[in-house]
């Protein structure tokens, strides 16, 4: 038996990771706010789940994920003031906000096929949950924990002596230096449950509820589905490393405001992907890389995915167009030696205690990705390499299996030359033969004699 050890980030610890109530796994993962693309650091964070979900799986459990797609309520600043993302982005599209999250949803569920991320079990809308979110709050107000401003529903962090333990907020600093414009807050760190509609303005996505037309806030989502569809107290829940000492630290005030409970077992986050040493990717800021633009430039998405491959998860990630060339490159090499090894035979159990000793420990995926490489070197025969790869490829998702070399053309005087070989060699003349086979080789290209016939391909360098 080899332990699958996870880093917990709610107790600053690895742990030995045990199912509630195995074989199944509750997981729920924070989805994307749908008013733009997703880039290629969301995107990170998303390879990084699909990943662990892989190790869940490739560890014999069965994992029941759920999604939520963010598309209303999320506002331009973390800290509950500023616009409706979704409403700013269907204004700067000239659509509505309904039209704008199908659209973008749709994009995203493009992204995570181009990545090969497996799709989740549950995929869930926060526009289809507002009752559960309503009835949410209403319990979350029965306990005591709410009050009323005249923009909306606040959760009053004081009152829950374990808040902000996720991020291990400094409550007290925090308070002493607030001076960002609180509004009526009472607390820097009280968050919006449900925020009203702004009197002079209809909003595109507003409902009724027990304490006026308005939205919910941002953070309710999470806890109201992840409860409907996981229970209270689920498995893993993950997210980017921005969403500790915010959302998820919001999520878990308002399930233990509720339930009683810290919400999930463990807490997983994925570091950011950044452009340069500390510059962020962001949506705002406006330096924002997607898988389209990548493919634009001519690489397969699934580089990028082997560019992920090569960083731990708990670390940032620096993007270059270097590293992703070295990454395509080593795909490239990888495809063509998985491909050429014929059929799979027996995976050999060496490698694959080992694989599971190095995924098992904390995802780690530059270690794996090293074992990948001396199993390509090793000197066993092909048939095992490729069986063993093929396991692998159950974490890696490189979708080795389904890679087909591309159908090269052969330019008409190479052909022109095998044809003359075929020629000569029908006659025997196998000095002509001979020469004309080094002629196709200075050419750049090869000629294999099958059963079939020749078969001529492009000599592949490095
Ligand atoms: P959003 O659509 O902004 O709600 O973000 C979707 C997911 O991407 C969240 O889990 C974020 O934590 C994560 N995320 C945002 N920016 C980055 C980044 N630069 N690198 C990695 N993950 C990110
Ligand atoms: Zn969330």
């Amino acid at each position: 038996m080899t332990p699958l050890v996870l880093y917990d980030t709610y107790t600053r610890s690895l742990r030995e990771f045990q199912p509630l109530n195995p074989p199944e796994v509750g997981m729920y993962t924070c989805g994307p706010t749908v008013y733009d693309y997703a880039h290629i650091g969301n995107l990170r964070t998303y390879i990084f789940e699909d990943i662990l979900k892989r190790v869940l799986l490739y560890n014999g459990f069965s994992v029941k994920h759920v999604m939520n797609i963010t598309d209303v309520g999320h506002l331009t600043s973390d800290a509950d003031t500023g616009e409706d993302k979704m409403e700013a982005g269907a204004r700067r599209a000239g659509k509505t906000a309904w039209e704008i999250a199908e659209y973008y949803t749709e994009e995203f569920r493009k992204d995570l096929k181009r990545l090969n991320i497996l799709e989740p079990t549950i995929w869930c809308r926060a526009t289809d949950h507002i009752q559960e979110q309503i009835d949410f709050i209403r319990c979350i107000e029965e306990m005591g924990y709410t009050y009323r401003t005249s923009d909306g529903i606040y959760f009053d962090t004081s009152k829950l002596p374990s808040y902000g333990y996720l991020g291990r907020l400094d409550i007290e600093g925090l308070q002493a230096g607030a001076r960002i414009d609180m509004g009526e807050k009472r607390h820097p760190t009280d968050f919006a449950l449900w925020k009203f509609s702004p009197k002079d303005q209809k909003r595109q996505m507003e409902w009724d509820s027990p304490w006026g037309v308005g939205f919910p806030g941002w953070h309710i989502e999470c806890s109201a589905m992840s409860a409907k569809y996981l229970g209270p107290f689920f498995d893993i829940h993950c997210g980017g490393e921005d969403h500790i000492t915010v959302h998820h630290t919001n999520e878990i005030a308002q399930t233990e405001a509720c339930y009683g409970t810290r919400l999930a077992n463990f807490w997983l986050h994925g570091y950011f992907l950044q452009l340069d040493e500390g510059v962020k990717m962001s949506k705002s800021s406006g330096k924002f890389l997607r898988v389209e633009t990548l493919m634009e430039e001519g690489y397969d998405p699934l580089a990028y995915r082997m560019f992920c491959l090569n960083a731990i998860y708990r670390q940032k990630l620096n993007f270059t167009w270097e590293g992703l060339d070295g990454a395509a490159k080593a795909l490239d090499r990888l495809r063509n030696a998985f491909y050429d090894w014929g059929a799979p035979t027996e995976p050999d159990h060496a490698y694959r205690q080992k694989f599971l000793e190095v995924i098992n420990d904390d995802l780690n995926m530059p270690k794996a990705m090293a074992l990948t490489w001396e199993l390509v070197r090793s000197d066993l025969p092909n048939g095992v390499k490729k069986a063993t790869l093929l396991e692998f490829d159950r974490v890696l998702g490189l979708n080795l299996a389904n890679w087909q070399p591309p159908e090269e053309e052969i330019p008409d005087e190479i052909l022109r030359l095998v044809e003359q070989r075929q020629q000569a060699r029908a006659e025997k003349r196998w000095q002509d033969a001979d020469r004309l086979r080094n002629q196709i080789i200075a050419a750049g290209y090869e000629v294999m004699d099958t059963p079939q016939g020749p078969k001529v391909k492009r000599r592949r360098t490095g």
